[in-house]
């Protein structure tokens, strides 16, 4: 089956990927009306990469700073994940395939010592973020 995926490229400059046909809003703009369809994959490996490679990885990190601190003054009980800690419990909780599960990423919080919010939680602002792409079996990829 050939493009199940895709990369969006939005106004702002912004690449991110998403399944073909969802929808979708630009994560740094929140808008949807400037969106054009970069190229579609067959797997969320391939376009994973291409979305890498597609954004600089500071501003994606810098992007994701300001979600966090935005989210911390709105959730005061959430308590502060940096993106430096995000990194490493995202790293840690990456599988043999490179994917991420609730579990692995609840399990590598609680190793870390950076159970600061749930995995759910987590995994919400990641999606939100375009830092992870949700697979079909429960799982997500780590796109950044
Ligand atoms: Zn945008």
């Amino acid at each position: 089956m050939e493009g199940n995926w895709v990369m969006l490229r939005c106004q702002c400059g912004r690449n991110f990927g998403s399944r073909a046909n969802s929808n979708y809003n630009c994560p740094r703009c929140n808008k949807k009306t400037s969106l054009s369809t970069i190229k579609s994959f067959s797997s969320s490996s391939e376009l994973r990469h291409a979305v890498s490679k597609a954004n600089v990885p500071d501003e994606i990190v810098k992007e994701l700073s300001s979600r966090l601190a935005s989210y911390e003054n709105s959730e005061s009980s959430s308590g502060g994940l940096t993106s430096e800690d995000i990194k490493k419990i995202l790293s840690f909780a990456k599988l043999p395939d490179d994917s991420i599960t609730i579990g692995s990423v609840d399990e590598s919080m609680i190793r870390l010592n950076l159970k600061k919010m749930s995995a759910e939680r987590l995994m919400e602002l990641l999606e939100t973020s375009s830092m992870v792409l949700r697979n079909s079996n429960s799982s997500w990829s780590v796109l950044q």
